[in-house]
């Protein structure tokens, strides 16, 4: 077993990156143990490596799309609403019908519906679901990957009915968090039946677990792993909380990197035969070097939007590697799928990938662009 933090200092980014030696040996131990296994790289910047077929932006392939626009009565602290602002807002069904069309034509190959909470956690969908099921019937390749919030078995039935792909839930592990943070009167048993109701269809259920959502600490993040392992659902997605959108009287601390980690190791450790991702939301920075090369480390199947020499690590560490040219920020949808498709993303030539990512790095490869090519 060689010594991963050797290797990891043979990687020209993560060269001062502190990382915690005895957590690296016991994620280095587990690897050794579970054998070699497949990564996946979601990133706009390996595009050079693209197939003409699969070199489209994310952003256009699976665009976001809010019933409720920019409008969320919960306004959670650690949110406040602004993950909804830049969304295509589709305040009616009859919007809906429209923006699809308009997002096919344009080349979407699927979508992921989200909206604003009611003061229950509940995003209502109700009106949309015959939209929802006549897009199916018309388009049934548009894949729909839908943010249900809190949900009862009729609800979950609906949407299954409805036909949509993916469905996708925050869980939440603690009392307090979800008192404080989210402003809401429901209980962690309420998270927890939603995901049994929601894996009780045959739709595709993806939780998610944000880590670090106690204002920067972890409180119920543990609980809520055991809660997603006792319902075996199809992938399961980690997010670490980004602090800036928090109110200033009610500020988050930056996650510790290290406790990241060892979350990560535990969470693959509990989901053997689950796909475990990385979305795209997490802090920046040095933080996220830290974050994703635990992440490369401790066997995590995908990440979205990796840091500057995480696939040189992955490549060091024998994993075979592959990358999917996507760029768009909240597409978990196409993760799952391509996770699921047996030839998900593109198998690289790792050797390639390196000297690649040197070039970009090296401070004298810098090519002059003339204004008028900027312009273009
Ligand atoms: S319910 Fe969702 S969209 Fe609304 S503020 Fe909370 S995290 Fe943001």
């Amino acid at each position: 077993m060689s010594d991963w933090l050797e290797v990891v200092r043979q990687v020209e980014p993560l060269e001062d990156v502190a990382l915690d030696a005895p957590l690296v040996k016991q994620m280095a131990r587990r690897a050794n143990n579970a054998g070699p296994s497949r990564i996946n790289f979601y990133t706009p910047t390996f595009k050079a490596y693209a197939s003409s077929e699969i070199s489209g932006c994310g952003k256009t392939a699976w665009p976001a799309v809010s019933i409720t626009g920019g409008d969320c009565k919960l306004a959670c602290d650690h949110c406040k609403a602004k993950i909804l602002e830049p969304m295509i807002p589709a305040h009616t069904p009859q919007d809906l019908w429209r923006v699809v069309h308009e997002q096919i034509d344009l080349g979407a190959q699927g979508m992921l519906l989200t909206g604003g909470s009611n003061h229950r956690n509940e995003v209502e969908y109700a009106p949309y679901y015959a939209t929802i099921r006549r897009i199916k019937e018309i388009f049934p390749a548009f894949k729909i990957a839908l943010h249900t919030a809190l949900v009862d078995l009729d609800i979950a039935r609906r949407m299954e009915d409805a036909g949509i792909d993916v469905a996708m839930m925050d869980v939440i592990g603690a009392q307090d968090t979800i008192t404080q943070v989210y402003h809401l009167r429901r209980s962690v048993d309420d998270f927890e039946r939603s995901l049994e109701y929601l894996v009780a269809t045959e739709m595709k259920i993806v939780p998610h677990i944000v880590l670090g959502l106690h204002y920067g600490h972890f409180l119920g993040e543990w609980h809520a792993l055991d809660i997603v392992k006792r319902h075996r659902p199809d992938a399961l997605v980690l997010v670490v909380v980004m602090p800036h959108y928090a109110p200033q009287d009610r500020p988050f601390a930056t996650p510790d990197a290290h406790e990241v980690g060892h979350f990560f190791l535990d969470a693959s450790a509990a989901m053997i035969d689950t796909p475990l991702l990385l979305g795209c939301a997490r802090p920046a920075g040095r933080v996220k070097s830290q974050i994703d090369a635990y992440a490369v480390m401790a066997g995590l199947n995908g990440i979205a939007h990796p840091a500057d020499g995480m696939v040189e690590l992955a490549a060091r560490l024998g994993r075979e590697v592959r990358v999917t040219p996507a760029c768009c920020s909240i597409a978990v949808g196409d993760e799952v799928m391509a996770v699921d498709a047996k030839d998900a993303g593109l198998q690289v030539d790792v050797q390639k990938v390196i000297e690649f990512e040197r070039a970009r790095r090296r401070p004298l490869d810098i090519k002059i662009v003339r204004a008028e090519e900027l312009a273009r």
